[in-house]
């Protein structure tokens, strides 16, 4: 398992990533802020590695997570902007799904 392309460390918060597993969400996506593009230009500049949702297209396969790297600080960042520019949403959903 040590064959990876995939980032190992945050180059925004110094820090080394952590493996885990994201969930995976399959369909159409809809009435998420995750899907804004205010939300995606703040993830790309301030919190890149994050444990959101993967997409999974609309393959339907019973695979219902995935391993990705995160950062902790970009966890914490992308839960703050969701808590200040989309606080209702974020009091009644998982701030790491979609
Ligand atoms: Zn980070």
């Amino acid at each position: 398992m040590t064959r990876s392309l995939k980032p190992t460390y945050c180059k925004l918060h110094q820090r080394v990533l952590e493996k885990t597993r994201v969930k995976i969400v399959y369909g159409f996506i809809a009435g998420t802020p995750k899907c804004s593009p205010d939300y995606l230009r703040a993830r790309g500049t301030q919190f890149p590695h994050t444990d959101d949702a993967a997409l999974g297209g609309c393959l339907v396969r019973a695979q219902r997570s995935r391993p990705r790297m995160v950062c902790p600080d970009c966890i914490d960042a992308r839960n703050e902007w969701l808590k200040e520019h989309c606080p209702t949403w974020a009091k009644t959903h998982d701030l790491d799904g979609m």
